[in-house]
């Protein structure tokens, strides 16, 4: 599949870099990511196994439904899906699909650790990171022919990009960041103890260390600094440095 992505000449890779004009740039609609988030999550059943034990989608799903119900009103109804992977990791998708994989429910300590995951995720999808992600990889000049015409077949051959990627998308630095801050918030409002995310990068740090080869969310900011910001979040009740936070 790499191979046809690279073909077509679109890949979503390789977005170390990110233009610091470009980074709260985001010309794809609501509806617009809806249609396309369904065709990705088409094609994630084709690409992945979908874990359908009641008792794995159960402990997901109560958690990810407890802490949405924390947030303010926002456009999409977060769907949550259990997929085979060893890997402990969790992505998301336009249109509000968050995938957690069986790895990562085998390596979180506790439900805390996977609130705070999830809680992560959720972050991204409320700050609409996915469709800023789209935007900075396509630019104005693709998105205007593949969106601004509502062309299904262009939004399958985005999707098709997608999963050839791994489904992940590229998030920028302050992107990570925000949504670590609004997991912090969002752990709070929710009632469940704030430091479940800082816990799980503090564990997945200790193992892997703080190269590029950690899975989560594997590019930048690199993982002690998360863990640094974290720690001074829990020490502040929320205050972050250097980094204004729209608070919800
Ligand atoms: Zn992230």
């Amino acid at each position: 599949m790499r191979a046809i992505v690279l073909m077509l000449g679109l890949t979503l890779s390789g977005c170390a870099y990110v233009n610091p004009l470009i980074e709260d740039f985001n010309i794809v609609s609501v509806e617009q990511e809806k249609v396309l988030g369904d065709q990705v999550a088409g094609e994630i059943r084709k690409e992945m196994r979908i874990v359908s034990d009641a008792g794995l989608n159960l402990r997901v799903r109560r958690l990810g439904e407890r802490l949405e119900s924390a947030l303010p009103p926002h456009p999409f109804d977060y769907q949550f899906y259990v997929v085979e992977d060893k890997t402990p990791n969790a992505f998301s998708v336009p249109g509000g699909g968050i995938y957690v994989h069986t790895g990562l429910l085998d390596f979180v300590d506790d439900d805390n650790q996977l609130a705070g995951v999830l809680a992560h995720e959720i972050g991204h999808m409320y700050e609409r990171h996915p469709a800023k992600s789209l935007s900075r990889a396509y630019g104005i000049e693709q998105l205007s022919g593949l969106i601004f015409r509502d062309n299904k077949n262009q939004f399958r051959t985005i999707a098709f990009q997608l999963a050839g990627g791994g489904f992940l998308m590229q998030y920028s630095r302050e992107d990570e960041l925000e949504a670590d801050a609004l997991a912090y918030q969002l752990l709070r409002r929710s009632g469940m103890p704030t430091n479940g995310l800082m816990r799980f990068l503090i564990k997945l740090n200790n193992l892997y260390g703080s190269g590029h080869s950690i899975p989560f969310m594997s590019t930048h900011p690199p993982t002690p600094e998360r863990i640094n910001r974290l720690e001074i979040m829990e020490r502040t009740g929320g205050q972050v440095i250097s980094q204004p936070v729209r608070s919800i």
